[in-house]
């Protein structure tokens, strides 16, 4: 599949994350930091964060290392960013974070990239695994999102959904210092939105291209395990879908719900969202099955 994006400079990915440096980078951006006038750059191997923005950030939500010196100046993982890359045995996988907020607006028309060389992790070669993975993906391809999620659950499945993400609080995850301006206000409407309901809100549907964009974004998500620590790809899945399903009876329009759909795929990153949807195998179960 084509990798298409555009980076629309919103800022998004340097603010609420902290990155870390490769050692042999270290000095190279301490240097640039000085002739930049930034005082203590890294802390502990990773950029200083002030006031939510990575240290280099502009007040404009540029990168002042890219602005002066050129993209290829950034750190590694800056410069590769969206692109992430993760080897399973002998596969390499690579792809475009569906946690850009403003991916959805590129993801078709944007840019064509090029990986070449690539900072990558490596997961799990388990056959096991890499089959229920390939299968997921099979599901997705023909049936989308909401046929996955029929075929994943049972009957039942929006009202537990709403237990359980009730049980989030998530007002309080996202007023938690730490937590990005960007990611808060994605998911601002959801969390006003969730106390009040007791059974499944009517919906408007997506439109198509909104629609099939919450497919990609999960099969990125599986494809290329972004949610580590989630114990299985199906489960990744039913977080992914599931949010887009909830996020889609809050608003619909693409300039709301797009962005909020990226908060959510970091959301379910953290262990304080996925553990508390998924605290045991015994509760997803129910959640999916019901009992
Ligand atoms: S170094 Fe530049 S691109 Fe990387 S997080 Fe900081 S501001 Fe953003």
């Amino acid at each position: 599949m084509e990798l298409r994006h555009t980076c629309l400079s919103c800022g998004g990915s340097c603010r609420g994350a902290r990155v870390t440096l490769l050692a042999e980078e270290r000095a190279r951006i301490e240097d640039l930091a000085a002739r930049l006038g930034v005082p203590e750059p890294v802390v502990d191997g990773r950029l200083r964060v002030v006031d939510d923005a990575c240290v280099f950030a502009t007040a404009e939500g540029l990168c002042a290392i890219h602005r002066e010196f050129g993209a290829s100046a950034k750190p590694a993982i800056c410069a590769q960013y969206p692109l992430v890359a993760l080897r399973v045995g002998e596969q390499r996988r690579i792809g475009i974070d569906p946690g850009c907020y403003t991916a959805f607006r590129t993801w078709r028309t944007g840019e064509r990239l090029e990986p070449a060389h690539m900072l990558m992790s490596s997961g799990s070669p388990d056959p096991g695994l890499v089959q229920l993975e390939a299968m997921l993906l099979g599901l997705l391809a023909a049936q989308g999102w909401r046929g996955l999620l029929v075929g994943l659950v049972r009957p039942g499945f929006e009202s537990r959904w709403i237990a359980a993400l009730n049980t989030l609080r998530l007002s309080e995850l996202l007023a938690r210092p730490g937590t990005s301006r960007d990611q808060s206000a994605g998911l601002a409407a959801l969390a006003t939105a969730l106390p009040g309901w007791t059974e499944p809100p009517s919906s408007t549907p997506l439109d198509p291209e909104l629609d099939a964009w919450v497919t990609e974004v999960v099969r990125r998500m599986i494809h290329l395990r972004l949610a580590a620590g989630v114990p299985t790809p199906a489960a990744v899945a039913l977080l992914v879908a599931g949010g887009a399903l909830a996020l889609s009876w809050v608003d619909p329009r693409p300039e709301c719900f797009a962005p909020a759909l990226a908060a959510w795929a970091r959301a379910v990153r953290t262990p304080q969202v996925w553990a508390k949807l998924l605290p045991s195998p015994e509760a997803l179960k129910a959640l999916a099955a019901g009992g």
